[in-house]
């Protein structure tokens, strides 16, 4: 099969979804999406409100955000892949509990082995601490903490950077993040470039 077609299982797998309780009050489940190619991978909490009337990962006020974010370091959506921890909406956008992330994320697994990206970017604490966990480094500090580095990991057998920084949400809500989270850009787009040049 090919990445296109194992893409689609796991889409297809997660649209008619029920393995966790938010499939109950959920209208469309977000796979994720953008290239297949890409050497960028986003990954996001949940699905918001617009997410889950569209079934498209970061289209709400977040997602002009992270738009903004990509153009300004010359890269669009279609150039990188955009997903979320869990794929269905939790009620009034509360975190995802352990046991839903537990239960989904097998699907954003897949979807990393299908990828194979060279960076993942995960914004905010839960991605972070999911995708660092996975990767064996035990998180004993906050997100405030853990962003704007790189850190060198294994995943499933791959080495990938991965680049924690802050949601673009909870920006929204505080400006006071803006400033590190266009830094974390900025050092996206060095660590990017940089490999560009190697290859
Ligand atoms: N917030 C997220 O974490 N993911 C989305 O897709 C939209 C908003
Ligand atoms: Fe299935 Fe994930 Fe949706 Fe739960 S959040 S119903 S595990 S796709």
């Amino acid at each position: 099969m090919s990445k296109k077609e194992f893409m689609e299982a796991v889409a297809n797998e997660v649209k008619p979804c029920r393995k966790c309780e938010l499939w109950e009050t959920r209208r469309n489940a977000v796979p994720g999406e953008g290239s297949l190619d890409a050497s960028i991978l986003f990954v996001g909490e949940a699905p918001g409100y617009w997410e889950d009337v569209k079934g498209r990962p970061f289209v709400g006020a977040a997602g002009k955000l992270l738009d903004t974010l990509l153009a300004e370091i010359n890269l669009s959506r279609s150039m990188v892949y955009i997903t979320n921890v869990v794929k269905c909406r939790p009620p009034e956008n509360r975190a995802p509990l352990p046991v839903e992330v537990e239960t989904c994320t097998p699907y954003l697994n897949r979807q990393i082995k299908i990828i194979q990206p060279e960076i993942i970017v995960t914004l905010g604490r839960h991605a972070t601490s999911y995708i660092l966990s996975k990767a064996g480094l035990k998180e004993a500090v906050g997100i405030t903490k853990l962003r704007g580095k790189v850190y060198s990991v294994k995943l499933f057998g791959l080495s990938v950077s991965v680049l924690p920084t802050f949601h673009p949400a909870a920006v929204l809500h505080n400006p006071k993040y803006k400033d590190g989270l266009e830094r974390d850009f900025q050092l996206l787009k060095s660590v990017t470039d940089k490999s560009r040049e190697w290859h």
